[in-house]
């Protein structure tokens, strides 16, 4: 007698692919990349090509108020909280063909593949479309109840207003409360994405299973000190901004620098009066620092600010540190991070954990519910650019990785 073979479910990595390349062509760019921003035609082209997509394997298919498209392959148990991926297919105005779109159309694949295995789940899985990730991260936000109250603030860089654009893609602002939901409805989240940074390629692992998406804050540094004539004030009387602030700048790439995984960046600088024959009476520039760990980053500012005073008073002018945003840390559930590492094992997949530097649709989710992240390589780090790009080999591991987390979650949210 043959042993039974017990074969796990595996996506179909030439559809997947094709699907990838077949969307893509949604907003083409002669360079290769794509140009899909969000209510756009091509981004209104788009959501309606996934909608198909989504009800040709029988997904319910709803469009919230804050025009998140929302798939459902239903489960066994319906009122049961779901399990829910998906990510963004709006992009950049110069876009490559990963960024969100991976994300959905693995979700998309996951699900086909469950259905031609006959394998209904415990509880349903939702693939969520995020409305507009790269500019407001309204859909997102409206799910997690985040969405601030003034229309103004949402008015598009181009002068449209956000009535008419989420109406546009079915939703609604004045019903934008609905879109909430809750763990009561969601059990968890996990959102598949490619890396969009280098350290993967780097330790040349396959897999990335993310710790979770680091706090972000940023402050405008000012430094004032006196203008005054180039020639004529000598260099011991004199109160420069300009030289005070290079030496912020290597104050924060100090701190960026000491033991930890944070970043601490200066990239944007005024300075006043920007003239040859005046020394620099005054400089604006900004912050910005990120990390996993709030408390990390408090102690790293602490630091800054001593070594701003010192600055200070070396150089006779008065610097001061202005906080004008200020993100939390959004952490990945650790049983969720612990079932991506074994489906890597049970896959035969080469992993690492590592953290997002970047904001996903994920850090809203981790609002509403357990959330987990899954990583693909990005070649040369790049993203945000027609260059982007993940082979096709790992865009299977990606969202085999995902199909089984999903298995694996049912299983284990069923004991
Ligand atoms: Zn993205």
């Amino acid at each position: 007698m043959k042993p039974t073979i017990t074969t796990q479910p595996l996506v179909n990595g030439d559809r997947l692919n094709q699907n990838i390349a077949r969307l893509a062509t949604i907003g083409a760019l002669p360079n290769g990349g794509v140009k899909r921003i969000a209510y756009s035609h091509e981004d209104l082209q788009a959501r309606n090509l996934v909608q198909q997509w989504m009800r040709e394997i029988e997904m319910e298919v709803r469009i919230d108020a804050a025009g998140n498209i929302i798939g459902k392959y239903p489960g066994k148990h319906a009122a049961a909280p779901a399990l829910a991926t998906g990510s963004h297919i709006d992009t950049v105005p110069c876009g490559g063909h990963y960024d969100g779109a991976y994300g959905v159309l693995a979700g998309l694949e996951a699900v086909q593949v469950l259905k031609e295995h006959q394998l209904q789940l415990n509880r349903s899985v939702e693939v969520i479309v995020f409305t507009d990730e790269e500019g407001s991260m309204i859909g997102s936000k409206a799910i997690s109840g985040r969405v601030i109250n003034d229309p103004g603030y949402y008015r598009r860089p181009d002068g449209t207003d956000i009535y008419s654009c989420l109406k546009a893609i079915g939703g609604n602002w004045d019903s934008l409360a609905t879109a909430r939901r809750s763990s009561q409805d969601i059990a968890a989240f996990v959102e598949l994405h490619v890396e969009q940074g280098p350290i993967l390629e780097s330790m040349n692992k396959q897999i990335g299973v993310v710790e979770g998406i680091v706090g972000q804050r940023r402050f405008n540094i000012t430094v004032k000190g006196s203008a005054n004539h180039a020639g004529t004030t000598p260099m011991s009387m004199r109160h420069d901004a300009l030289v005070a602030a290079a030496r912020v700048i290597l104050a924060v790439n100090k701190i960026g620098n000491t033991p930890g995984q944070q970043v601490a960046t200066v990239g944007k600088m005024q300075v006043l009066p920007n003239a040859a024959n005046v020394v620099p009476g005054w400089v604006e520039m900004s912050l910005d620092i990120r990390d996993l760990s709030s408390l990390h980053i408090d102690s790293l500012l602490e630091q800054l600010r001593t070594y701003l005073e010192e600055i200070a008073v070396a150089t006779n002018t008065q610097i001061r540190l202005n906080p004008c945003l200020h993100n939390e840390p959004a952490l990945a559930e650790p049983q969720i991070q612990s079932a991506i590492a074994r489906c890597c094992k049970k896959l035969n997949l080469s992993y690492t954990y590592l953290p997002s530097r970047a904001s996903h649709d994920a850090q809203e989710m981790a609002q509403v519910t357990d959330m987990g992240m899954i990583f693909v390589p990005s070649e040369m780090g790049v993203s945000h650019d027609a260059s982007e790009y993940t082979s096709p080999e790992q865009c299977v591991r990606g969202a085999n990785v995902l199909l089984q987390t999903l298995i694996e979650l049912d299983s284990e949210l069923s004991k």
